[in-house]
């Protein structure tokens, strides 16, 4: 580093030449032009008076020693200061937001009692009031008081057990799930069952009877329990879905851990993956289906790969709605991308096999596949909260004896929020996601704006990075044909 001040430098040519051998050439031309085209600097800094003194530190060191004396006392490398006393203070029961379930409200309740003004109003004004509730909120009205029971009578009661009501019902015993641990409501019954496998609760494949209370509706195919296609073979019971929402809002002996339910399967040449996650009070479910595929599929053998013989439902995980919109053509989009083997014979192999010598390379026959904009980016459907992604990836084949260990594959991964697990109704990401009449008018562009559910689900697992994606709609046109559209096979 030169140290020599420009002040030093004033003389003429001969110094101009025995500096110019010093190591930074460039340096010293860029001051002396800096100098010569601004005469009137150079005049003021003439006088030694004037030339800035070198400090004894360089600038960054002086910093940091600086910053370490200023933030000696201080906790992180941001540099605030952690108060334990205030922190405790801010999680202390005071500052907890009431209209949080978990929050456990401790609080002394000091207002003064208010069933007197409640026993004020005549019980005619009290049933006008229950007149603008449903069943289930008149229900929970008589039931929050001993005052407003006698007020309102047994009519709420009455009302709530009649066989039209029956969801009703289950909207209002859903509300006592915190006082039964040891029990599960079931929906097709409107009632609470024991546990009979309580903390043992273990998901299993859709043709394992695996009971989790004794149930007189178990065998009836009129009032099927609630529960959510994976795929073939593979459901979520909604008993399962409300045992982990249940351990996550209250307390781990009211049910199981969202991880015990992923699991890895393979059926029909599929492999398929699910993992589970809770962001903000709602279950989130990835599900990775993988496949291997050939290059060059007829559009024949691209349905072969992709629906079941069985019942022409894709292969993979998908919401009730995969029929409309373009999530099949997306697919056989990729699958059309798949590189076919270069021809490594003959003269054009030749030419091939020089250009991978030079670049220094190994031949690969089956390279990286590269998507279009149709099928790369990821799909939305806009109505349930469902994302899709489509790639074509090499994958090993561990089944395969072959040298060529590793195939183009293609993976389709579906991320869908499944709500809050309330129930099956109430729920609206869930009766969305199955096409129930509760989640009818579920917009997901709306609901969800520009939050994606991969993306929020592919951040709480830091071995999972997920490259930035576009997201667009799966059904752009929005048309809805179902089964009787044929744009979907
Ligand atoms: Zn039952
Ligand atoms: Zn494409
Ligand atoms: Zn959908």
């Amino acid at each position: 580093m030169s140290a020599e001040s420009p002040g030093e430098r004033r003389g003429g040519f001969r110094a101009f030449f025995a500096s110019a051998l010093r190591p930074k050439k460039s340096r010293q031309v860029l001051r002396k032009g800096f100098s010569a085209s601004t005469p009137n600097l150079r005049e003021g800094l003439q006088s030694k008076n004037d030339i800035p003194e070198m400090p004894s530190l360089a600038p960054l060191q002086a910093h940091r020693l600086k910053y370490r004396e200023e933030n000696l006392q201080k906790d992180t490398q941001l540099g605030e200061t952690r108060d334990h006393t205030a922190m405790l203070h801010a999680i202390g029961v005071g500052d907890l937001d009431p209209s949080d379930p978990n929050a456990q409200l401790t609080e002394v309740d000091n207002r003064p009692p208010g069933e007197p003004m409640i026993a004020s109003i005549t019980w005619n004004l009290w049933a006008k009031v229950a007149e603008y509730l449903n069943p289930a909120e008149r229900a929970s009205l008589a039931f929050s008081s001993k005052t407003l029971f006698t007020r309102l009578g047994p009519e709420p009661w009455k009302t709530l057990n009649l066989p039209e009501n029956h969801n009703y019902k289950g909207d209002f015993l859903i509300s006592q799930d915190k006082l039964l641990p040891h029990h599960l409501l079931c929906f097709p019954c409107g009632k609470y069952h024991r546990r009979i496998q309580e903390g043992r609760e273990k998901l299993q494949p859709a043709d394992v009877v695996n009971p989790l209370f004794v149930c007189p509706n178990a065998r009836n195919s009129a009032r099927p329990a609630p529960r959510h296609r994976i795929t073939h073979g593979r459901v979520l019971y909604f008993t399962f879905y409300q045992l982990v929402m249940r351990a996550y809002r209250f307390g781990p002996q009211y049910g199981i851990s969202p991880d015990s339910l992923s699991r890895r399967w393979r059926r029909d040449g599929w492999s398929h993956q699910t993992r589970y996650h809770i962001h903000q009070g709602h279950l989130l479910m990835r599900v990775v289906s993988t496949c291997f595929a050939d290059p060059g599929l007829s559009v024949s053998q691209q349905r072969m790969l992709l629906y079941s013989r069985d019942d022409y439902w894709p292969y993979f995980s998908a919401c009730a709605h995969w029929r409309d919109g373009e999530l099949m053509n997306v697919c056989k989009c990729a699958l059309s991308h798949i590189p076919s083997p270069r021809d490594t014979g003959g003269l054009q192999g030749l030419e091939h096999r020089a250009k991978d010598i030079y670049h220094g390379r190994a031949h690969n026959p089956n390279a990286l596949t590269s998507l279009c904009g149709k099928c790369r980016p990821m799909r939305r459907c806009p109505e349930c909260p469902s994302e899709y992604l489509v790639e074509v990836k090499l994958t090993e084949d561990r089944n395969n004896a072959n040298t060529n260990m590793f195939r183009q594959a293609i993976v389709v991964t579906r991320w869908s929020d499944l709500g809050d697990g309330r129930s099956s109704r109430l729920s609206k990401e869930w009766a969305a996601i199955n096409g129930d009449e509760a989640g009818e008018g579920y917009d997901s562009f709306t609901m969800m704006g520009k939050r994606s559910i991969s993306g929020t689900f592919e951040s709480a697992f830091t071995d999972d990075t997920l490259p930035g994606q576009r997201i667009i709609s799966m059904n752009p046109k929005g048309k809805k044909l179902g089964e009787a559209g044929n744009n979907w096979y």
